[in-house]
């Protein structure tokens, strides 16, 4: 299965902010948008980063009182690795428990186009497994 085919069924929106953003806006925006990461990204169409919850936790185990005024640019992580609609799945999910994180930005052209996380990938296998199951019912039962 195809990263654009859970791209087909969740759309295209990326959560992003600005690298100038603070901290508190971007804990903010998680809280209220339910997700884990955010895109950094300063004109909405190419990447200079991301910032995580993870990002966050190590900032506060840092003990640093100034952390909601400090900057998305200061904690994110610029090396991101992305996807595009045409990777698979099953690379994907690879390259995310290889690298330990649970978010990768899917670009076409240079563009980003969305964004799959762990949760979206064990969706889709759990469908392609049920699909498969549901085969194999109906062989053996011959219907
Ligand atoms: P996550 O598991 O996605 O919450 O992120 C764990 C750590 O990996 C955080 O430091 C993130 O900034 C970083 N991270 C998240 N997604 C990616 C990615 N696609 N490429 C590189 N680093 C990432």
């Amino acid at each position: 299965m195809l990263i654009s085919e859970i791209l087909k069924r969740k759309g295209d929106d990326v959560a992003t902010t600005t690298p100038d953003s603070t901290i508190r806006s971007v804990v903010a925006t998680l809280a209220e948008l339910k997700v884990g990461a955010l895109v950094v990204s300063a004109d909405g169409a190419t990447i200079d980063g991301i910032i995580s919850e993870r990002d966050l936790v190590r900032g506060l185990a840092a003990d640093d009182s100034s952390l909601m005024q400090r900057t998305a640019a200061e904690l994110m992580t610029a090396d991101v690795v992305c996807c595009s609609p045409e990777s698979s799945i099953d690379d994907l999910m690879g390259q995310m428990t290889q690298g330990r994180f649970r978010h990768v930005p899917v670009l076409e052209d240079g563009s980003l186009v969305g964004i799959v996380s762990i949760g979206d990938i064990v969706n889709a296998r759990l469908d392609e497994l049920e699909t498969e199951r549901q085969h194999l019912t109906d062989y053996i039962s011959g219907r």
